[in-house]
């Protein structure tokens, strides 16, 4: 049986908080947010993550971040924001509906520690 709670979110099964919906993508608020205006971008496909995407899906996914990026930015006025997407439970997925998560970040007084940067 197919049983992915992103799936139950695009057919509204599941209330979700949407930032963004066209024919192909679904944007919306993270349940547990890192920082204030997280936010996932979804294909309506079913598609595990990167490997199972065609390049076709990925350019849906990819053309409208900067919409997604903007209106987050214009909206919570973050001072950066990470662009993140997880593939595999070892490198932190939980959900295997392919997402990309916004992370609006605030200085460094959002206490999440993100980045590769160490210095
Ligand atoms: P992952 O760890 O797979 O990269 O990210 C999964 C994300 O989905 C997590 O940040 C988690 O908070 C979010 N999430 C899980 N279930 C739900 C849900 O039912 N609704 C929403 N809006 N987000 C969810
Ligand atoms: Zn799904």
């Amino acid at each position: 049986m197919h049983d992915c709670i992103f799936c139950k979110i695009i057919d509204g099964d599941i209330p979700s908080a949407k930032i963004y919906e066209d024919e192909h993508v679904y944007a919306f608020m993270d349940i547990m947010p890192l920082t204030k205006g997280h936010t996932l971008i979804i294909p309506k496909n079913h598609k595990e993550n990167v490997y199972d995407l065609s390049s076709e899906e990925a350019g849906q996914l990819f053309s409208v971040a900067p919409k997604i990026a903007n209106v987050l930015k214009e909206t919570f006025h973050p001072a950066g924001m990470n662009l993140l997407q997880n593939n595999g439970a070892p490198a932190g997925q939980s959900v295997f509906h392919f997402h990309m998560h916004f992370i609006p970040r605030y200085d460094q007084t959002d206490g999440l520690k993100l980045t590769w940067n160490t210095k």
